[in-house]
């Protein structure tokens, strides 16, 4: 089966066959108060890096879940090698996230923006917590290989969780679509076909949680 190629995708590549390494003139800097290396050649690209890392790091610590080792963000002014259409994407082989800065991201959903929405500061903010997240769940699954779809529902209830509330009111108006009913309803196939929708029906399952933090545990421990 072919899958449609949408613009703007996230990734995560569980196997290992992560972007090759694109030799980068930058400088590796950490982000103040988080154990997070990011190659990045601007200030302000590293200040909204850094600041979508802690909120991806406070969402795991609200639901009693550290952050276990450090995290390597690189940045590419343009297209990730063999990720050309994405965002961002994890490589759980190398424990390395590969992103696009704020002006490529820009670039890249020029036409088809990630929730319909322009990618400015906030939006770009939520795709680095959502790669972070794939991160910090990598650190804490107990179950291996981890589900794809696990990985994708932590991803993305941490991204939409942690946007500022106007935007993620937005969001929610535009995507009129309901909550999956169960992990079992939830696949990589409509993920693939559909990420936007595909994060708002999680947001949705998540915000109608009972208990959340129990929820994202049993995930990370292969309960669910
Ligand atoms: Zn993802």
């Amino acid at each position: 089966m072919r899958l449609t190629i949408r613009l703007c995708l996230t990734g995560i590549a569980l196997a290992g066959i992560g972007a090759a390494a694109a030799a980068q003139a930058a400088q590796a800097v950490d982000c103040p108060a988080i154990a997070v290396e990011v190659t990045a050649e601007s200030p302000q690209d590293r200040a909204l890096v850094c600041e979508g890392a802690i909120l991806a790091r406070a969402f795991f610590r609200r639901h009693g879940i550290a952050m276990k080792h450090p995290i390597r963000i690189r940045l590419h002014r343009s297209a990730i090698e063999d990720y050309a259409f994405h965002i961002g994407v994890y490589d759980a082989a190398q424990r390395r996230i590969d992103l696009l800065t704020p002006a490529a991201a820009q670039r890249l959903c020029r036409l088809h923006s990630p929730f319909g929405l322009p990618m400015d500061a906030p939006l770009y903010i939520s795709f680095v917590v959502h790669e972070v997240a794939h991160a910090i769940a990598d650190q804490n699954f107990k179950v291996r290989p981890s589900s794809q779809v696990a990985h994708e529902y932590i991803a993305y209830a941490a991204q939409l969780a942690m946007l500022p509330a106007a935007q993620r009111s937005e969001i929610l108006q535009r995507y009129t679509v309901a909550a999956f009913d169960s992990i079992g309803d939830m696949s990589s196939t409509y993920h693939a076909l559909d990420p936007s929708a595909f994060g708002v029906k999680v947001f949705r399952h998540y915000q109608s949680l009972p208990d959340q933090g129990v929820f994202i545990r049993d995930l990370l421990s292969g309960a669910l």
